[in-house]
């Protein structure tokens, strides 16, 4: 007798569906088989089984000019419990005048309330010498992920290229992960000079200022120095063709770099800068063109991109209202709770196949940052899961949804396929429409790097 068995489930693994019993015991995924036996039962027939959505990419009460964004750990994980996340993965807010493990109490003081499991990558910012050691305690400590901007520099968070490739090569040298916002501070400085005065006042213009070439050529730049360091790249929120097509080509010449992309660059294009609500789109890279959202389907599907997450940041109208130019605008947008129904209609539509499903939305993720025991549904692993029914059909409504936020950036929209219930490690968190869990339930993740670290060419 188990603790708790969902039965008759239709589970999506990578290699297919697998009709079977999940059996849970002491957190653990403790048997997949038929007929088991539980204290507890769940009935899945009709519905898919997914391992838990681990969400690569959120930022949760992140401080921005003196304001923040409006999910705090509470609220935004529980959004993510509700949406099928199990696993968020946030950042530390680093500063030109703490060390990262300091950073990294803080934000784990900050993070206390959380009810799903979460880890961060550490942000560097303000590079000086010495910080190479930083990278090494922050790793004894559980982290194994380290955030770089190429871009930024107004506000003091871009590095420059010696910085990244020091910080590379410790990082190539420990097994860490380089974690890159990628896109060309200084194409971006000159494009916003030559800005009329009358194209600051429209949110199109943030589009002009981060083109496709930006982020483009800033992929070459990491690339490049990710082969030179033996340094494992990943790179955030792809939104072009062209950034895509750069991972791909890197890689092709044995370049250990991956990349994600989210889905307001799946399902939204610059055209929404022209609605009158144009500016609570405001987000880095900026929204790009149709042949660019179709390109980046296509890309998940054929492995150049490795998964999805969302750069959950999301800000309130009255935190976005419109000043006058796009400059004064926080960025980011809601999405955590959507991840999985959103990502699903790339399924039925054809565009990803259903085995790709867990593996874009969870394994690859937990594989690509260590986080041991997730991504899986898999004995031995946590018994994280999501009871999805793919024939439900719901329309997307803010005041519907959890995140604590008053619009959605895909409000109105019909999606077949809804979160039923969500298990986080052996727990029922989320069902019939409610959380179900005490705050504070949420677990830090403590990751180690890879055993072996690439050999560095030497530079
Ligand atoms: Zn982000």
């Amino acid at each position: 007798m188990y603790d708790l068995v969902v039965k008759d489930g239709m589970i999506i693994t990578a290699s297919g569906p697998l009709f079977a019993d999940i059996a849970l015991e002491n957190g653990k995924i403790a048997a997949l088989g038929k007929k088991l036996k539980g204290r507890q039962e769940l009935n899945a027939q009709g519905l898919m089984v997914l391992p838990g959505v681990v969400d690569a990419h959120v930022h949760l009460d992140l401080p921005v000019r003196g304001d923040r964004s409006s999910d705090d750990f509470l609220s935004g994980t529980g959004a993510a419990l509700a949406g099928g996340v199990t696993t968020v993965v946030d950042f530390t807010v680093g500063s030109h005048e703490t060390a990262l493990v300091e950073d990294l109490e803080s934000r784990l003081e900050t993070a206390r309330p959380a009810v799903a499991d979460y880890s961060f990558h550490c942000e560097v910012i303000g590079w000086r010498p010495g910080k190479e050691e930083q990278i090494a305690q922050a790793v004894e400590r559980g982290i194994t992920s380290f955030k770089f901007f190429t871009a930024y520099g107004d506000s003091g968070r871009r590095s420059d290229g010696g910085t990244l490739f020091r910080c590379f090569s410790k990082i190539a040298e420990l097994g860490a992960v380089a974690v890159v916002h990628a896109e060309d501070d200084e194409l971006i400085r000159v494009l916003t000079s030559e800005l009329s005065e009358e194209q600051k006042g429209s949110m199109r213009a943030l589009a002009r200022t981060r083109p496709d070439t930006c982020e483009g050529a800033a992929i070459d730049q990491v690339a490049f120095y990710g082969e030179a360091t033996g340094a494992s790249v990943h790179v955030v929120h792809v939104s072009s063709g062209l950034g895509a097509s750069r991972i791909d080509l890197a890689r092709r010449r044995g370049v250990d770099i991956t990349g994600e992309t989210c889905p307001q660059y799946l399902f939204l294009t610059d055209e929404v800068y022209d609605r009158p609500d144009g500016h609570l789109y405001s987000a880095s890279p900026a929204l790009r063109s149709n042949r660019d959202r179709q390109a980046l389907w296509s890309l998940l599907s054929s492995g150049v991109l490795d998964f999805v997450a969302t750069d959950h940041c999301p800000f309130t109208r009255a935190q976005k209202t419109w000043k006058g130019s796009f400059s004064d605008l926080p960025y980011g947008l809601p999405g955590v709770e959507l991840l999985l129904p959103l990502v699903y209609q790339g399924v039925l539509k054809g565009l990803i196949p259903v085995e790709h499903l867990p593996l874009i939305t969870s394994q690859a993720p937990a594989d690509r940052y260590g986080l041991t025991g997730k991504g899986r549904i898999v004995p031995g692993y946590d018994g994280d899961l999501v009871i999805f029914d793919p024939s439900a059909k719901w329309t997307v409504r803010a005041e519907d949804l959890h995140m604590n936020v008053d619009f959605s950036p895909y409000e109105g929209m019909e999606i077949q396929g809804k979160v039923l219930t969500t298990i986080s490690r052996g727990e029922v968190v989320f069902g019939n429409g409610a959380l179900c869990c005490d705050p504070g339930r949420g677990r830090f993740i403590p990751r180690k790097p890879r055993p072996t670290a690439p050999q560095s060419r030497g530079t």
